[in-house]
């Protein structure tokens, strides 16, 4: 059927299969009587039969769909945009971040407040670095544009507050010293593809 015929096609025409619901019974008596004979159908024992067969399933064979939140939780996309981690270099252990800032500028939210200074060594090092996820939109943007692979998105989507402002600080967002060894690259949003090196345009020998 074109979209003209089926634009102009008379509806009143259609067939139509009309259901014999039987006469409404008038009075208490008429009305447990219905009651009482849809109930003694065969469709209602079909029912239950279903039902105990999916309970006993359940129970004795562990045949659930049910996820037990917050005991398990269903694995998320690989983009999906949680709440955000910062990583820390494998070798050494020292965080990532460089301190270049360009997370905070991006931040279409303006929630990143960072500040760096100098150590001793004359070496800059991230003094401040907080996030107000009352207020971030979770756009991605620090994640994409972090040079160091420092901040990115993890898996902890959980992000609902007592609090009405809920900021996170540097510490908080770090992984922990004794964790290092497991510490999980993201492989989403924001993260070096697995071709990236494909995609690298070789500098030219003469230049
Ligand atoms: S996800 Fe977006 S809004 Fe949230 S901190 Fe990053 S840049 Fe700002
Ligand atoms: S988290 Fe990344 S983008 Fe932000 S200051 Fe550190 S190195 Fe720069």
């Amino acid at each position: 059927m074109s979209l003209e015929q089926f634009k102009n096609r008379n509806v009143g025409q259609q067939q139509y299969r009309m259901l014999d619901l039987g006469k409404t019974p008038e009075t208490g008596w008429g009305r447990f009587k219905q009651v009482l004979g849809r109930s003694l159908k065969v469709e209602l024992l079909i029912g239950l039969g279903v039902t105990f067969g999916v309970m006993i399933r359940t129970l004795f064979r562990g045949e659930t769909h049910t996820i037990r939140y917050p005991f398990e939780k269903i694995p998320i996309s690989r983009r999906y945009r949680a709440i955000h981690e910062m990583k820390r270099l494998l070798e050494s252990g020292h965080y990532r971040c460089i301190g270049c800032g360009l997370c905070e500028k991006i931040c279409i939210s303006n929630c990143i407040t960072m500040d760096t200074r100098y150590d001793e060594n004359q070496r800059k090092e991230v003094s401040e670095y907080s996030i107000n996820f009352g207020r971030c939109i979770f756009c991605g943007y620090c994640a994409e544009v972090c040079p160091e692979l420092a901040i990115v998105h993890g898996d902890r989507y959980e992000t609902a507050s007592e609090q009405r402002a809920s900021f996170s600080l540097f510490e908080d967002m770090l992984t922990p010293i004794d964790k290092l060894k497991s510490q999980q690259e993201y492989p989403g949003f924001g993260a070096v593809s697995p071709n990236a090196d494909e995609n690298i345009k070789k500098t030219p020998l003469a230049y």
